[in-house]
């Protein structure tokens, strides 16, 4: 099967499994920092940390007033806390000094702010404003791999092959449909291959299947 169709069957198949609208935030602020909080959290805990600092503190200027000290204790439960508090006050002040208090709505923009990268960036792009982008994390660079749509070592390289595969209009639901298969299904270290809708066009299972059982397997080539 050629790649392009493998990538249809997949999307056409997981999309409707895994999309949901109503996750979208339409609030480029709130994914702004919650996808800052994010980074080596898990997603309850970046719930909670990113509810209580915007509850908090819901605006760039609030968190600016609040400095450092406060933004950390709000989401101490959080991988890096501290590095993390350190780059959404000084991302606040950006805001506040360059974009007018606004989040920018441009990729070029959103990568001049303190520790915002690609993934980031789309995030806030497909889910804060519904532009068409296609961010990738690990989730989305493991299964885009062992799927065999790309064979790519860094998750940037993964995006710019994707959007080649991709019609645009999916772009922004790829994000969120992988995330969630990812945690569910096409896990990191364990997938659950038996429960998999797409194993019969997985390169990583049709590799693998002799020496996992039909539920899970220890090895993992790509994470
Ligand atoms: S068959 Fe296994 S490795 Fe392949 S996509 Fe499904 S869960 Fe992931």
């Amino acid at each position: 099967m050629k790649v392009s169709e493998k990538v249809r069957v997949v999307v056409e198949r997981l999309v409707p499994l895994y999309w949901d609208e109503h996750l979208y935030s339409n609030d480029p602020f709130r994914v702004l920092i919650s996808t800052i909080i994010s980074q080596r959290t898990k997603d309850e805990q970046t719930y909670g940390a990113s509810e209580r600092l915007l509850k908090a503190y819901p605006t760039p200027e609030a968190i600016l007033e609040a400095g450092e000290e406060k933004v950390a204790e709000m989401i101490r439960n959080t991988g890096f806390y501290r590095q993390k508090a350190r780059r959404i006050v000084k991302t606040c002040k950006m805001l506040i000094e360059k974009y007018g208090g606004k989040v920018p709505s441009t990729m070029d923009e959103l990568l001049t702010l303190p520790g915002v990268g690609r993934k980031t960036a789309g995030c806030v792009l497909a889910y804060g404003f519904g532009k068409d982008a296609l961010p990738v994390d690990t989730h989305v660079h493991r299964i885009a791999n062992r799927l065999g749509f790309v064979s790519t070592k860094k998750p940037e390289e993964t995006e710019m092959e994707l959007k080649k595969l991709i019609p645009k209009e999916l772009w922004r639901k790829v994000n969120l449909t992988l995330v969630r298969f990812g945690q569910q299904v096409c896990r990191p270290l364990k997938p659950r291959c038996g429960q998999c809708p797409v194993r019969d066009v997985c390169n990583w299972w049709r590799e693998n299947k002799n020496e996992t059982n039909s539920t899970h397997s220890g090895h993992n080539s790509h994470k």
